[in-house]
């Protein structure tokens, strides 16, 4: 084995796929079986960041950087002028394998650009996890991205060696992708999302029938957006997330804010600041709906397209709708104590809990861990001291503000003072 070489092609593909961030390797259930290597079953799997906030925890490489497409927003795609490099199937496989034994790792990431077409790409893809499967017994995470275009055969196949496949819509909405990635049909991605949906749903039907039928990618399936590359709104990029997580039952969709590479009068210009603040503000969005009951158009609609950058989604919603606060922690159901800013779901079930026993007051409250800063303007409990309830939104939400440490304030503090010629500083 050539060491420099292999060495350079890793340093050029280690950092071509820094890029994507649909890495999270939780939900796979694989056990280490007939004494194999690796075992992702459980938590075992550890992550780390790169300084950008990207996780690296995975060997997470592309196959190659030559692409026959030539999409602005990625720094793969054939006009741009980079060192491409193109790693062989067996030399990810015995880079998987070393950098395991070294402890280095605890899978593999692997993605590529789509050198020829999308099935003789896909293809290579499946012989890694095959091979690290079948004949090194690696039971480690193996994460595969689908090339769009690939055919159904080497989608099943994919799906019986890797834990979870992902392909990525990266721009949100048609008229994006056809004015940044024109040689891309969205049914590209949609018809590999379909055949890994079905063929989880058919595997674990017949699963329940005969025991050793094998598990189809047992993390299910993810996708990537890149925010800020093309003018979408907050609500078109959500009201899309929420269409792939309810029609391809995804596990989850990741937004990348768009890191400015090339000098393309269709992009942010080079030297922009990545949107992260953005890209926190939607995972909160993505996180109320999956987890705390919110339908997307009580969040973002037509008179309300774009999240708050100063405050939260769920604090931003609870101001726009004081008539239903403030809630009793006492009485009010499950549904409604989630919707106190404030109040996270482990919170919530500590309440009901408690509460069986006594009436909750603030230190109880206290004690529970819920953010007595923002929550104390929307509920009641058992205790005399209490928050005057008749405070208009804009005050509420000042008075908040003042006490607020989160990590983003300095960038909204800069945003806001833009406009703080023109704006009346709110009584309280
Ligand atoms: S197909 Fe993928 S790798 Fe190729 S240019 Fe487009 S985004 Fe980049």
């Amino acid at each position: 084995m050539n060491f420099e070489r292999i060495k350079e092609k890793l340093n050029i593909l280690a950092d071509a796929a820094k890029y994507d961030v649909s890495c999270s390797s939780s939900g796979s259930k694989r056990a280490n079986k007939n004494k194999g290597l690796g075992d992702s079953s459980g938590m075992g799997i550890c992550h780390s960041y790169t300084e950008d906030g990207r996780c690296v925890s995975l060997l997470k490489i592309l196959l190659t950087n030559h692409c026959i497409f030539d999409c602005a927003y990625c720094v793969t795609r054939k006009s741009n002028d980079i060192k491409r490099a193109a790693f062989k199937v067996q030399e990810v496989v015995d880079l998987t394998i070393a950098f395991y034994r070294r402890n280095y790792i605890e899978g593999l990431f692997l993605s590529s650009g789509i050198f020829k077409d999308a099935d003789t790409t896909m293809e290579r893809l499946v012989q890694v996890a095959k091979k690290l499967r079948e004949e090194e017994n690696f039971n480690g995470y193996i994460h595969l991205k689908s090339i769009p275009g690939a055919s159904d055969e080497l989608m099943r196949e994919a799906g019986l060696y890797a834990d979870r496949l992902s392909v990525n819509i990266e721009i949100p909405s048609e008229k994006g992708l056809k004015l940044l990635a024109p040689d891309k049909k969205r049914e590209d991605f949609i018809k590999p999302m379909e055949k890994v949906k079905n063929e989880i749903i058919q595997y674990k039907a017949e699963k329940k029938l005969i025991k050793s039928t094998p598990i189809y990618a047992p993390a299910g399936q993810s996708t990537q957006m890149i925010i800020g590359a093309s003018g979408e709104t907050d609500a078109e990029i959500m009201y899309t997330s929420a269409y792939y997580y309810k029609q391809f039952n995804m596990k989850r969709v990741y937004y990348s804010g768009y890191i400015p590479i090339s000098y393309d009068t269709r992009l942010p210009s080079i030297g922009t600041e990545v949107p992260m603040l953005r890209e926190n503000r939607l995972y909160q969005t993505d996180w109320l709906l999956r987890f705390y009951g919110f339908d997307i158009r009580e969040l973002l609609n037509k008179e309300y397209p774009n999240l708050d950058s100063d405050i939260d989604p769920k604090l931003s919603w609870a101001l726009r709708n004081l008539h239903h606060f403030p809630i009793d922690i006492n009485k009010a159901d499950k549904v409604m104590l989630a919707r106190i800013p404030g109040v996270g779901m482990k919170s919530v079930y500590k309440i009901i809990q408690a509460r069986r026993f006594r009436k909750l007051n603030w230190e109880h409250l206290k004690a529970i861990g819920i953010a007595m800063n923002r929550s104390k303007y929307f509920m009641v409990c058992d205790s005399n001291q209490f928050e005057r309830k008749d405070r208009t939104a804009a005050q509420i939400k000042s008075l908040i503000l003042q006490h607020s440490n989160s990590k983003y304030q300095k960038t909204y503090n800069q945003q806001l003072n833009l406009f703080s010629s023109i704006e009346t500083p709110i009584a309280v």
